[in-house]
């Protein structure tokens, strides 16, 4: 039986709420999603019941926590398929994560870091700095007009200079899902180390970090239905172990003298300081939800949703859709002499929230010849009746600006 978000919207308070009179249309859900009841119950819990730091204390608090944080760490191993629960590094989000890589690499001039036309800043400028201390040279994979990546350009990239291949599973700006299972089989044989970015992956699509077989996976929690502040590292322990560790602090390390210190073992030589521990612990709580619900149930739904508002907006006269069609989680368009900014200005006075400008993608953008887009992006809770809004909105808003 197919999946209805009526059932679930209960579980999200937030939507319930009036937006300028208008009851709110949630469409920017690939910047963040909201949160169920399960998510917010797991963070109250947390502080009511079982506060205290962890891993160091003997007190039966910090012992409760710590179980509960490491019990996180292996419902998110689960989740990813991970071989151990110790390749799972909390972050404080994606952009932390791939810093985190960037960090710690050692590359020399000659070197080369691959990058993918559709990425996300966060997998760009990290990249771009390690590139200037180190003298190593950035490339990118070229797009297609369709928004896809050109796989002969990659390939063609590809040499043995390549030290690292970032890019992302699906497009935050046009929705465009890579052939990632390829693109980290290219990229491995070519000896290159492998980041994928899977922070709009990891709401729509199953992630299997065996089969997919990269190095690297980054991933925030709050793109999942989990709090802001956390995210994962899922490093390779071969690869984890052979790199240095990064911030120093407490925690991360194994004995301290003022003459030296030696190192923890994964995951906590990458996890120094006090960790986010109510983040890990409502990531779980995210992670059980979407897996009680289906993920594969959910993600036929939001394809559902997605070709119906890919359907009606493209009726519109000079609408242009960005990306393929078989595009997942997020759909960008741009209307001829309308600017996204005065589009998203007036939808949202009758209630609905979309995203507009650069998504972070300003390469992407200009490689387009745009300064930004107007992008819906869709969630379990989202319903055909919204995206019939979102339509109706955008209609009446193009009689209003032109
Ligand atoms: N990568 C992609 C594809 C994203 O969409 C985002 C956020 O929009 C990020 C990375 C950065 O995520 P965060 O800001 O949660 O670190």
């Amino acid at each position: 039986m197919a999946f209805d978000p009526s059932k679930v919207r209960s579980d999200f308070p937030i939507l319930a709420q009036a937006v300028n009179g208008k009851p709110l249309v949630y469409l920017d859900n690939a910047a963040t999603t909201q949160k169920p009841l399960a998510v917010l119950d797991a963070s109250r819990r947390y502080y009511e019941e079982i506060n205290a730091n962890i891993h160091r204390g003997t007190h039966h608090l910090a012992r409760a926590a710590t179980a509960a944080h490491e019990a996180a760490r292996d419902r998110v191993a689960r989740h990813l398929n991970a071989s151990e629960s110790a390749e799972v590094i909390f972050t404080s989000g994606a952009t932390d994560s791939i810093n985190l890589v960037a960090a710690i690499l050692t590359l020399v001039p000659g070197d080369e870091v691959l990058v993918s036309a559709l990425e996300h800043h966060s997998n760009i400028v990290p990249w771009q700095m390690l590139c200037e201390r180190s003298g190593a040279s950035l490339k990118v994979i070229p797009c297609h007009e369709d928004g896809t990546l050109d796989q002969d350009a990659f390939r063609a990239l590809l040499s043995e200079r390549t030290r690292l291949t970032a890019f992302t599973w699906i497009s935050n700006a046009f929705g465009t899902v890579n052939p990632v299972r390829e693109m980290c089989a290219a990229a491995k044989a070519a000896g290159s180390l492998v980041l994928v970015d899977a922070a709009q992956a990891i709401p729509h699509v199953r992630i299997d970090v065996r089969e997919l077989d990269a190095d690297f996976l980054v991933f925030s929690g709050h793109k999942v239905y989990a709090p802001t502040g956390i995210g994962v590292l899922w490093g390779r322990r071969s690869v984890l172990d052979a790199l240095p560790p990064w911030r120093g602090g407490g925690e991360m390390i194994k004995e301290v003298t003022f003459e030296r210190s030696t190192y923890n073992v994964l995951p906590f030589k990458y996890e120094a300081g006090t960790p986010n521990i109510e983040g890990a612990i409502a990531l779980a709580a995210a992670l059980d939800y979407i897996e009680g619900i289906g993920l594969e149930a959910i993600a036929a739904h939001e394809q559902h949703l997605i070709r119906r508002a890919a359907e009606g907006l493209s009726a519109l006269t000079d609408l242009r859709l960005f990306g393929p069609d078989d595009r997942v989680g997020a759909l960008s368009f741009g209307i001829h002499g309308v600017h996204h900014y005065d589009l998203g200005t007036l939808i949202d006075q009758m209630g609905v929230a979309v995203r507009t400008g650069h998504h972070c993608c300003q390469p992407l953008m200009a490689r387009f010849g745009v300064t930004g887009t107007t992008r819906a992006s869709f969630a379990l809770y989202n319903t055909e009746a919204e995206v019939d809004t979102l339509i109706a909105a955008v209609e009446k808003a193009l009689v209003m600006l032109r």
